[in-house]
């Protein structure tokens, strides 16, 4: 498959303001925030959509949540509440083709997003 911008902020090829990171998972701050709090959560992993998750991937996936409410408790926004989603191809807003969770918080969001 091909490398996205997210394979090089993996491999410290381009910079990025970096929260959290261990052997599965990375999380940084979006470049282009859409909330006063706006980071993303990403596989080491660069599986391409969510319809692309294999069964060997559950965990890593799971722990990708794992990640954003250990931020959102560290940063102290988890009581308060927050949003933590992915987009998924051409009608999910998808982008960057390597999964990632989008976790938005830092006011009340508003739902339905459209
Ligand atoms: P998608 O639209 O695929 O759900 O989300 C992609 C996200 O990646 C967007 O919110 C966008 O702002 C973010 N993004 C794209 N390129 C970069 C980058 O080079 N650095 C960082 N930190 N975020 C990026």
């Amino acid at each position: 498959m091909t490398d996205t911008i997210f394979t090089k902020i993996i491999n410290k090829e381009i910079p990025a303001e970096i929260l959290y990171e261990d052997d599965i998972a990375l999380a940084f701050s979006d470049i282009n925030p859409q909330a006063p709090i706006h980071f993303l959560v990403i596989p080491k992993k660069p599986i391409v959509t969510i319809n692309d998750i294999e069964s060997e991937d559950k965990a890593t996936v799971g722990h990708l949540y794992w990640v954003a409410a250990q931020i959102a408790k560290q940063k102290g926004f988890a009581q308060d509440g927050y949003r933590a989603v992915m987009n998924c191809n051409e009608d999910g807003g998808q982008t960057v083709y390597h999964i990632h969770l989008h976790v938005l918080a830092g006011k009340a969001l508003g739902w339905p997003p459209y």
